[in-house]
């Protein structure tokens, strides 16, 4: 039986494992097919070779940052071609908004009387791609407050100071990234924004608009319910659908690699226009 993941995280952006070190789990946890998905970098897939002959085949994907009515989105691709010229341009522009955008945050935390934020994040990334995850991780260290998420609860998630999206690239562009680069653009995790259902559905009209082809259906840690109502949507608008967990760290046992809700029958799985079988 062949078992996806098609999105998760390592290392190269905000994970805690190397890429072989998510290999090992994904082979631990009998994954037949594996799409790392990084923020914004494909880092991953430049240092590891393919493995089919370990019983794993190894998707090449991404998680493009973006924003859709003034909100911040993620756009994962599929099956992209890692050096093409678009994802060569797509992870140099997003490389520096990532750099713009920490100092802008850093400044807002400043004047609320946190210093140092932009060195103490790139500290915390190193060599990675830098984003939220290694501010609230400094933030941590420092005292500034007591753990991640409460980072995120009151400083860095939607709607709070540092929630800065309006220099994500438009979701049209991200689209027409990710298909310049062959891959399939699939829109990440679709019920996790901060959108009224209609919004939402406003927010999928203009991605198969812009040529997107699926959405994610399933996705760790997700509501009862989301998968149905998604699958529907998938059918609307004539929408392929993939399924991922979104794994970032053993440490959060909530979210574990290879797990999310079953994909619903009447849904058209992303895998079978990868070319795979
Ligand atoms: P960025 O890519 O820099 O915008 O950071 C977004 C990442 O932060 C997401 O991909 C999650 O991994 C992480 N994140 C978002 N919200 C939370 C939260 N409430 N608690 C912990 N991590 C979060
Ligand atoms: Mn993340
Ligand atoms: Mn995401
Ligand atoms: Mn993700």
């Amino acid at each position: 039986m062949p078992h996806f993941d098609l999105h998760c995280h390592t290392t190269c952006s905000d994970g805690k494992l190397s890429p072989q070190g998510l290999i090992n789990l994904a082979l631990e946890s009998n994954i037949t097919h594996l799409a790392i998905t990084d923020h914004d970098t494909v880092a991953a897939h430049r240092q590891l070779k393919p493995i089919d002959n370990l019983g794993l085949k190894l998707i090449s994907g991404i998680e493009l940052s973006s924003q859709w009515s003034k909100i911040g989105i993620h756009i994962v691709g599929l099956n992209i071609n890692i050096n093409s010229d678009a994802i060569l341009k797509a992870e140099a522009h997003l490389n520096a908004v990532r750099m713009q955008r920490l100092e802008r945050i850093a400044y807002k935390l400043e004047k609320r009387g946190f210093n140092n934020i932009l060195e103490g994040a790139c500290g915390e990334a190193g060599d990675n791609q830098v984003g939220r995850p290694h501010i609230a991780r400094y933030m941590v260290k420092q005292g500034m407050v007591n753990s991640v998420s409460a980072a995120f609860d009151k400083y860095l998630g939607a709607g709070k100071v540092g929630d800065v999206s309006s220099l994500w690239p438009a979701l049209a562009d991200t689209v027409q990234w990710i298909n310049e680069a062959g891959g399939v653009a699939v829109i990440a995790h679709p019920g996790r924004y901060k959108l009224t259902r209609s919004k939402r559905i406003r927010m999928i009209e203009d991605f198969k608009d812009a040529g997107g082809q699926a959405l994610e259906v399933c996705t760790g840690n997700q509501p009862h319910g989301m998968s149905e109502d998604l699958a529907n949507i998938c059918e609307r608008y004539e929408l392929m659908a993939s399924v991922g967990s979104d794994f970032h760290s053993p440490d959060y046992p909530w979210v574990k690699l290879g797990r999310y809700p079953r994909l619903p029958k009447k849904c058209r799985p992303v895998w079978e226009s990868l070319g795979l079988f």
